[in-house]
């Protein structure tokens, strides 16, 4: 009997929510329980946070190592944010997707504008926080920041906020379960798309 079997390329999953969309525990999540999914470490320069390791959340370099990164032409997109460099790696990206894998971007608005035009391929998932009142609470209670970083942030995703009409789906962060749910859909939904896929018959 003949077998159909079905096989693709990876793809990249673009998730994006202005600062404090509540965005790196839906990340987890996801990683958690959706196998065949793969994390893209970035390269920062900002400074490390307490509980942070080199090399899992980020690999962090100094401002001027970035900049070299960034002419040895490294990255497959980077951006400014907040006043720190962030980045992802060409090499990460590409080995994982001729692996088959798929790679999950946890990366800013323009850092989504930029894999949305270089791969139309690719998968944007817009976080909306429920509204600016809990965004703010959220920032505030992550005590990580600074009142006048937290002003920044603020300020920042007021304006990213438009930016959902750019991405190809828009979840309303309010239950998490929900929310991680509705990612786990997506990318099943993607995994599915028949334009993506090659036939061979066994
Ligand atoms: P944080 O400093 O809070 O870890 O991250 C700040 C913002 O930078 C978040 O929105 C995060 O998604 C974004 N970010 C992290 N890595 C990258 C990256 O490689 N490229 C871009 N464009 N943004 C990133």
């Amino acid at each position: 009997m003949a077998l159909y079997n079905f096989q693709r390329r990876g793809m990249l999953y673009v998730i994006s929510a202005p600062s404090g969309g509540g965005k790196s525990v839906v990340v987890q999540q996801l990683l958690a329980t959706m196998p065949g999914l793969t994390y893209s470490v970035s390269v920062t320069s900002r400074p490390m946070r307490p509980g942070e390791v080199d090399g899992r959340e980020y690999q962090f370099v100094k401002r001027e190592e970035f900049e070299q990164m960034i002419r040895d032409d490294l990255f497959y997109e980077w951006a400014e944010v907040h006043g720190n460099f962030y980045g992802t790696r060409e090499s990460t990206v590409r080995e994982a997707l001729d692996r088959g894998t798929d790679v999950l971007l946890d990366i800013d608005i323009q850092g989504g504008m930029s894999v949305k035009w270089r791969s139309p391929d690719a998968v944007l998932l817009f976080l909306m926080p429920p509204s600016m009142e809990i965004l703010e609470q959220r920032l505030r209670a992550r005590k990580t920041d600074s009142d006048e970083q937290i002003r920044i942030r603020l300020e920042n995703a007021r304006r990213e906020m438009d930016f959902w009409r750019f991405y190809d789906f828009v979840v309303v962060n309010d239950v998490l379960e929900q929310t991680v749910q509705s990612a786990k859909n997506i990318l099943e939904a993607e995994r599915h798309r028949a334009r993506r896929l090659r036939q061979f018959e066994k």
